[in-house]
């Protein structure tokens, strides 16, 4: 397939815009770049995909969500709204995993991923739970991710909070998934709910039984009743207990990090460790603010995530641009480079951890052809070196017009190819209905 006409958007470094170029792909790879007459003119016979001047880039990268949230849109919690993180996941998050149901997990999934292939997010990296259906949940949003199109990484959150039984049930589900045999846009981690809900005992179980060369993926210091559990259990801060267990490392992915001290981030920066940054996740639960500026200051990997939050990834650079200005009372914090050395570079090596067979996130001859088109008609000069203030101030996710992944075409001029998007939403509000009444009997 030759995509013709475009303005190529490289994501390289430094980045570059190519205007009049075309893109040659064969299978899941871009073969070749150049100018869209000498390409045309080369490729006769190839199937011609006309972007008419739109921006062709490389598709966004999520670096922490939860397909199985996608339900609680909309949904009361009774009583009196929860005060603090805590009671957050005790009154929403806790009882809403335990009411889904395997049919509820594919469903909630392919209601995220219908999301993702309008708005462009081509790599998902996910973190699951449902201790009701734990067997096979990995393959329930498998065969969603395979029927989307996309690429996604996949894991299982264990916790003591259900009791031994469903603890050593989720660490079978990360271990099945991972050595089982799957599609090359899957791929498994070993999952871990959070320092507060894991004792010493169930972390070394889950360091024991995690295939060699698999990283974590596990929620750290969202809150500081993390740290404080970490500290009154260990008495260690939540990194150092981590570090202690045998979680870190450069494939595993810890998220928020809001309460981290400088010292944790010298230990994540020291063992390579991913951290990823979801400010509106943040922001919605009232937790803080991480200090990504220091901690990218450090050496530190920061992505960007969206914590279940529309898979719009634009929305998620507006908001870090936006909530460490306000933050610090200081126009100067988190600019635009900031914000795309996360969420594209940073992401872009993060995904790499898990398809190491090609360059992610970038458009060069060689890497994964997963690109997205974007019709946006800039209003003022618009150059490579501006373009993340272009992003922050003038793209919108309506403006993804064609996504492809690993080769294949998954919307084109806003037709959805592969998921039938009404389809999916009527099943989800029939199935989300009863979740709901589920989640509601247990109070
Ligand atoms: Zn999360």
């Amino acid at each position: 397939m030759l995509i013709t006409n475009a303005k190529l958007v490289t994501w390289g470094s430094p980045n570059q815009i190519l205007e009049g170029y075309a893109l040659l792909v064969e299978k899941d790879r871009i073969r070749e770049i150049g100018p869209s007459r000498e390409l045309t003119a080369r490729y006769p016979q190839e199937e011609i995909l006309d972007a008419h001047n739109q921006y062709v880039m490389p598709g966004n990268i999520c670096a922490h969500t939860h397909f199985y949230s996608a339900f609680a849109r909309g949904m009361s919690i009774p009583g009196n709204a929860p005060k603090d993180f805590p009671e957050i996941l005790q009154r929403l998050w806790w009882p809403l995993d335990r009411s889904l149901r395997a049919e509820d997990v594919h469903y909630s999934a392919l209601t995220c991923l219908v999301d993702a292939v309008k708005y462009g997010t081509t790599t998902l990296i996910d973190h699951h739970a449902s201790p009701n259906a734990i067997d096979g949940s990995l393959d329930q949003i498998a065969d969603a991710v395979e029927a989307s199109g996309l690429r996604a990484v996949l894991c299982y959150e264990v916790t003591d909070r259900d009791g031994e039984a469903k603890m050593k049930a989720g660490i079978q589900e990360n271990v099945r998934f991972i050595n089982k045999k799957k599609s090359p846009l899957l791929a498994g981690t070993f999952g871990l709910h959070a320092s507060l809900t894991l004792s010493d005992s169930s972390l070394d179980l889950c360091r024991q039984s995690a295939p060699d060369g698999t990283g974590f993926h596990v929620h750290a210091a969202e809150h500081d009743s993390d740290e404080y559990d970490s500290l009154n259990k260990s008495g260690l801060r939540v990194v150092d207990r981590l570090q202690k267990h045998g979680i870190l490392g450069p494939k595993t992915i810890t998220a928020h990090g809001v309460y981290f001290d400088a010292r944790e981030i010298e230990i994540l920066a020291q063992t390579e460790t991913w951290l990823s940054h979801q400010p509106r996740s943040n922001m919605n639960n009232g937790v803080g603010v991480a200090p990504v500026e220091s901690m990218l200051r450090m050496g530190a990997r920061v992505c960007l995530g969206n914590d279940g939050f529309s898979n719009a990834m634009w929305e998620e650079w507006k908001t870090a641009y936006l909530l460490h200005k306000v933050h610090h009372r200081d126009p100067r914090r988190v600019g635009g480079y900031d914000v795309s050395q996360m969420a594209v570079y940073n992401n872009a090596a993060l995904a790499n951890v898990f398809f190491p067979e090609a360059p992610i996130g970038q458009i060069a001859p060689g890497a994964f052809a997963d690109l997205i088109l974007v019709d946006y008609h800039p209003a003022s000069p618009m150059t490579a070196e501006n373009l993340p203030w272009h992003i922050v101030f003038g793209f919108q996710g309506g403006m993804v017009t064609t996504t492809i992944a690993g080769g294949k075409v998954l919307m084109k001029d806003r037709q959805l190819l592969t998921l039938d998007e009404a389809e999916i939403a009527a099943k989800a509000r029939e199935l989300a209905a009863q979740v709901w009444k589920r989640y509601e009997a247990q109070f």
